[in-house]
């Protein structure tokens, strides 16, 4: 059995009733560190210390943004005794940007902690640093050459295999290995009326997912207000109709992967 859950489901802009787009898995392993990574893990009573593990997908600002804030907690709030090892999976110069991003948001402050609590490893495969039971697969997405976009495949130890596409549009490396996926997380960053190669939009999304209708497609990093939020909408307060196989998931939805189903909790 598996257990994951959203954090967060906007897109950069920050819909009405979405933080920005955060999976986290078995309550240890986070999907990016975007600006409202803090506030996410409160709303969730849930403590940075409990996060072992980081796999960052690109580095665009709403995916990390929120790095500091994360070690700034460790250190000062919830792991005072130094006793955490935080395990980062990244595209390459993963050290000197979130050591850049770190000295920006705070000079001097989490140098120590940089240096001995955190880890690095920019492989493109392997098992995951700090948990159990898992491996992963780092693979190149179509997305702002400049930011290193990639997805992953993360496979668990029962068989059950989940993607995350991070930001990018269709391509290749993510349609060839749809096919073999329980469950891609992807993202819907624009409507249709915003025809970009960078990103996925309701009409793409719907090609792949109706391509595949065996797969479940959780859209997330959504260009969407969340139109249960009862809050004015402020974006779009209209969502998109999509294929069977494809949820358009909320904030602080939770989801259990077990026998072979998948389950909405
Ligand atoms: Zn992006």
């Amino acid at each position: 059995m598996v257990r994951f859950e959203f954090l967060g489901t906007g897109n950069a802009f920050l819909p009405q009733g979405r933080y920005h787009s955060l999976l986290l898995i078995e309550e240890q392993i986070l999907v990016d560190t975007p600006p409202t990574v803090l506030a996410s893990l409160r709303r969730r009573e849930l403590t940075p210390s409990q996060i072992n593990t980081v796999m960052i997908t690109h580095w665009h600002g709403d995916h990390i943004f929120g790095f500091p804030f994360l070690i700034l907690d460790q250190k000062y709030i919830s792991d005072r005794g130094s006793n955490l090892i935080l395990n980062i999976h990244c595209p390459s110069n993963g050290r000197e940007k979130l050591s850049n991003l770190c000295e920006i948001a705070y000079p001097g402050s989490l140098t120590d902690r940089m240096k001995n609590n955190v880890i690095i490893n920019e492989d493109l495969s392997g098992d995951m640093l700090g948990v159990d039971g898992w491996v992963f697969e780092r693979f190149e997405v179509v997305h702002d050459d400049f930011v290193d976009p990639h997805g992953y495949v993360f496979t668990h130890k029962s068989g059950f295999k989940i993607m995350h596409t991070g930001d990018s549009g269709p391509c290749e490396s993510i349609e060839s290995r749809v096919g073999s996926c329980d469950v891609v997380v992807i993202e819907l960053g624009v409507p249709d009326n915003v025809v970009v190669p960078t990103h996925f939009r309701p009409e793409t999304l719907s090609e792949l997912a109706n391509k595949f209708p065996k797969t479940m497609f959780l859209a997330t990093h959504h260009y969407a207000d969340d139109i249960n939020s009862g809050k004015k909408p402020y974006l779009s307060n209209d969502l998109p109709n999509l294929p069977d196989n494809v949820l358009q998931v909320r904030d602080e939805q939770k989801f259990e992967w077990k026998d072979t189903k998948l389950k909405i909790l």
